[in-house]
């Protein structure tokens, strides 16, 4: 079972989390002013890459906050943890950790 390192309550099974989809997900600026094919990609459209992979959790059974967690998809491992104030840690992989966004 994966387990995640709450920055604020500390090591906890997953079931104690839900997955919140891609990190670094910006809104969009001027969102009236995008196309029906640009909204629809801010809203479905995220990457999907096999490796290190920048992701957000929310410990819901526990202090209901968020934060991002660098997992690896390839081998569930957790490369980093840190809060939403946080900068997304330099892993020096690249940008598979979350895209450019
Ligand atoms: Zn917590």
């Amino acid at each position: 079972m994966l387990q995640l390192n709450c920055p604020w309550c500390g090591p906890r099974d997953e079931t104690e989390y839900h997955y919140g989809g891609q990190a670094h997900v910006p809104y969009p600026e001027d969102p009236s002013a995008l196309a029906d094919e640009e909204w629809a990609e801010y809203l479905f459209f995220r990457d999907n890459p096999k490796g290190p992979f920048a992701e957000r959790w929310v410990h819901s059974v526990g202090c209901r906050r968020w934060f991002n967690v660098v997992r690896d998809t390839r081998t569930y491992e957790v490369l980093a943890v840190y809060t939403n104030t946080e900068p997304r840690p330099d892993l020096g992989m690249g940008v598979a950790a979350g895209g450019q966004r």
